[in-house]
């Protein structure tokens, strides 16, 4: 029996969950869960994982869903890149795994963590991926799926986490004690994404940082002097913001070295959480920044309903909108925020 408790952690996918409760009865070789971070993916593989090494189908009460829960079941693996890409090295442990029989349950699970980024190392896993021994069953986890991975999609039973609705993620967060109107800010500007949402809920500059840029347009005065400042200002709000994931990253590290002390430590383990860490920094910052400028086109959208010629508004949107397409270019972003910010104050 599945305990009801066992997906949890997953919030907003009821579709999602329904499907892998009924997998985890019959089980095929490989499943492919693609959402962005955030919408319960990697929560839900652990889960599945449980469900598929536990006696019980995952009942979330025994020592097996207890170290499967905790990150130290044999059976249970999750490979991590600790570089932008899963590099050879990192390879051979999945191939060697996957041949091997179980240690200790029926079938072991090994989780393949961010396979959009997989492409070098593709061929070699394909075929592992395409057929492993009976025993084994592979979970593909991606935040979308390029082209070249089509193959290896075709050959997994695909499951998709869409961004969870802001109506869910505000009583997610009032469930788990937020308050309602701080709850309600946050869920608007959390794009569907529980971790952004819970990590902006502890944030207590998180509605500053918001007025901050809805208030750029009124304080523009066409210079380039005021641009550079604005933008120094603005990419300086971030910088409080890092101070509650510095904190979920120290209790993760304690965490780590509870487990090390407790069932020792897996090699390069340590590696891997380092390499986690520097990345969802990475991803705040640049999360931060798309949440600014959406803040600042509602601002012009605001201006917008009450302007006698709208002209400006829009031209306004359409360069806001264009700064918030190049941002996945791996822009300057400094000089990309002052060019915007010229633009804007000449726009009036
Ligand atoms: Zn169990």
């Amino acid at each position: 029996m599945t305990a009801p408790g066992l997906y949890a952690a997953v919030v907003g996918q009821e579709r999602a969950v329904a499907h892998l409760m009924a997998a985890a009865r019959a089980p095929v070789h490989a499943y492919l869960l693609v959402g962005p971070p955030g919408t319960g993916v990697r929560e839900a593989a652990r889960s599945f994982a449980a469900a598929l090494v536990c006696a019980e189908g995952g009942c979330t009460q025994c020592e097996v869903c207890g170290r499967v829960m905790a990150g130290v079941h044999p059976d249970v693996r999750f490979f991590e890149r600790t570089g932008a890409f899963l590099r050879v090295e990192e390879i051979r442990p999945i191939l060697e795994m996957a041949s091997r029989s179980p240690v200790e349950a029926p079938r072991k699970v090994l989780v393949l963590v961010d396979f959009h980024l997989v492409a070098e190392q593709y061929p070699r896993l394909l075929k592992a991926i395409e057929e492993p021994p009976p025993t084994t069953v592979f979970l593909v986890l991606a935040e979308h799926v390029p082209p070249e991975l089509s193959t290896i999609a075709s050959r997994c039973v695909r499951i998709d986490f869409p961004p969870v609705p802001e109506e869910v993620v505000r009583e997610a967060l009032v469930a788990e004690g937020v308050n309602a109107a701080v709850a309600a800010d946050v869920a608007a500007a959390s794009a569907g994404r529980m971790d952004r949402a819970r990590l902006l809920a502890s944030d207590p500059g998180f509605v500053q940082r918001r007025e901050a840029w809805r208030a750029v347009p009124g304080r523009l005065d066409g210079t380039g002097a005021t641009a550079f400042v604005l933008a120094e200002e603005l990419l300086a709000g971030p910088e409080t913001m890092l101070a509650p994931l510095a904190a979920r990253h120290a209790a993760e590290l304690a965490a780590l070295v509870e487990r090390a002390r407790l069932y020792g430590e897996r090699a390069g383990e340590r590696k891997e959480l380092e390499a986690r860490h520097k990345r969802e920094e990475r991803r705040l910052r640049t999360d931060e920044l798309r949440f600014g400028l959406s803040a600042l086109a509602g601002a012009y959208r605001d201006r917008l309903s009450s302007d006698r010629h709208p002209g400006a508004s829009l031209a306004a949107l359409e360069a806001v909108a264009a700064a918030h397409e190049a941002l996945v270019r791996n822009p300057n972003v400094p000089l990309l925020l002052q060019a915007l910010l010229v633009r804007l104050g000449r726009l009036g």
